[in-house]
Formats: structure tokens, C-alpha cells, sequence
């Protein structure tokens, strides 16, 4: 199979999001590229998580979503995967500028978001950035110019968004707003919603979150496009 043909395979499948998902049990069931499939692997990374069961084939076929999910469900890989998909049929390129930005409550969930990124989108070739501050402001500066993919914590990112001549994302195509509940807790109400202002209102948006609140579901309203609600609850 070529590349040409992959994407082409890739593009079709997409046409029908929701057939035969329902009883899908592995990664590799669904239309994702060879090289996530290999990143996945190699991570040991076969089987979906509930959520993931439910987000991925939403997800890859360009839906808005609003995920709950406790932690520790696997709500990473929900959102990581689309976003890696997106960029490879688009072919993005260095060229095209920033094409997708998560938002992440601290620098601690942003590191482990970012590590999980590096792992499975190993084989393919954009470039992506650590904007969590604590770091020289014009290393960062220069960095974000480059970048196809940026992880962030909300206010590093806004002070960019404010005082970094040259960051540009005109050209972005994906939203992630992680960990939602945890933003909204830590005051980044705000922030976040100056931070979504400044962003082209054509675009997909994928919100995650533990726990389904008022201010969650107010910054849903805010950011999202006719979501698909995906939920997944304990079971006793
Ligand atoms: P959440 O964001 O919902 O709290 P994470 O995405 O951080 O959850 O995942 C929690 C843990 O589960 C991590 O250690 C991760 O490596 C693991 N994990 C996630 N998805 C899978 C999967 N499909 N198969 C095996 N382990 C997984
Ligand atoms: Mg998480």
C-alpha cells in the first residue's frame, strides 16, 4: 500500500464515523496511519480504554467532543490520536505553521502529555514545542514559530499570545482542552477563554474533563461546535 493509497483509504473511512465502531477492541481496528498503529505498538498500546473506544472514532473524523472521563481512564490517547491523525492527512508540513495546541491545567500534565506525543508520533515528522514557561522567554519565543504541534499551560501561552510577535495560528485546525475541571479550578477561566478568542473559529475542539460541572459546561458552551457528549461512568 502507498502512502497515496493509505490516505486515500484513511479519507474514506472517515466518510461513514460511526459504522461498526461499537464493537472495535484495538487501535489498529480503526482508521488510524501505519505509523501512529506502529507508535502505539511500540508503546504497548493495543487495546482501547473505554473512552478512547467511544472518542476515537468521533475524534478521527473531525468531530467536536466533550469527553468525561475520571482519571487514570485514558483520556490522553482519546485526544492525542485524532490530533496526530489530523496533521498526517493534511500533510502538514513545516511550512504550514501551528496546526494543533493543547491546554493542559499544569507543567507537570503538560510534560506527560508531551512525553506520550513523542512515543507514538515517533515515526512521523511535525515538530512540537513545551510551552509551560520556566524556561528563557526568548528560547520559547523562538520555539513556538516552528512548531505544528504545541502543548501549554494556559497562561505561558496567552502571555505568548499577547507579547510574541510572529506567533501566529492563523492556520490552527485543532483545540485541546485538557483536563477542563482542573483549568477552571486553578482560575484560568479567564485566561482561557482570551486564549480561545484569539484562535480561527474554524477548527476542531476536543474537551476533556473528570467531572461534569456548571463552569465546565459553560466553557463547553463557549468553545465547542455541536459536541458529541462522550462519557464514560464508574462501574460499581
Ligand atoms: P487520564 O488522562 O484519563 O487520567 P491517561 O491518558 O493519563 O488517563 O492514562 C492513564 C494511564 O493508562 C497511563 O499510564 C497510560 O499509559 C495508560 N493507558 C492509557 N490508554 C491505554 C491503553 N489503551 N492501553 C494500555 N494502557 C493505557
Ligand atoms: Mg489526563
Amino acid at each position: 500500500l502507498s502512502e497515496k493509497q493509505e490516505l486515500d483509504q484513511l479519507e474514506e473511512r472517515c466518510q461513514q464515523p460511526l459504522v461498526g465502531t461499537d464493537t472495535m477492541q484495538q487501535f489498529d481496528e480503526l482508521p488510524i496511519s501505519r505509523k501512529t498503529i506502529s507508535g502505539l505498538k511500540r508503546a504497548n498500546f493495543i487495546k482501547m480504554t473505554d473512552i478512547q473506544r467511544k472518542a476515537l472514532p468521533l475524534g478521527l473524523c473531525g468531530k467536536d467532543i466533550l469527553g468525561a472521563a475520571k482519571t487514570g481512564s485514558g483520556k490522553t490517547l482519546a485526544f492525542l490520536v485524532p490530533m496526530i491523525e489530523m496533521l498526517y492527512r493534511q500533510k502538514w508540513g513545516p511550512m504550514d505553521g501551528l496546526g494543533a495546541l493543547v491546554i493542559s491545567p499544569t507543567r507537570e500534565l503538560a510534560v506527560q502529555i508531551f512525553e506520550v506525543l513523542r512515543k507514538i508520533g515517533r515515526e512521523h515528522s511535525f515538530s512540537a514545542g513545551l510551552i509551560i514557561g520556566g524556561k528563557d522567554w526568548k528560547i520559547e519565543r523562538e520555539l513556538i514559530t516552528k512548531m505544528n504541534i504545541l502543548v501549554c499551560t494556559p497562561g505561558r501561552l496567552l502571555q505568548h499570545m499577547d507579547q510574541s510577535a510572529g506567533f501566529d495560528c492563523d492556520n490552527l485546525q485543532l483545540l485541546v482542552l485538557d483536563e477542563a475541571d482542573r483549568i477552571l479550578d486553578m482560575g484560568f477561566k479567564k485566561t482561557v477563554n482570551a486564549i480561545v478568542e484569539n484562535l480561527p473559529r474554524h477548527r476542531q475542539t476536543m474537551l476533556f474533563s473528570a467531572t461534569q460541572t456548571k463552569s465546565v459546561k459553560d466553557l463547553a458552551r463557549l468553545s465547542l461546535k455541536d459536541p458529541e457528549y462522550v462519557a464514560v461512568h464508574e462501574k460499581s
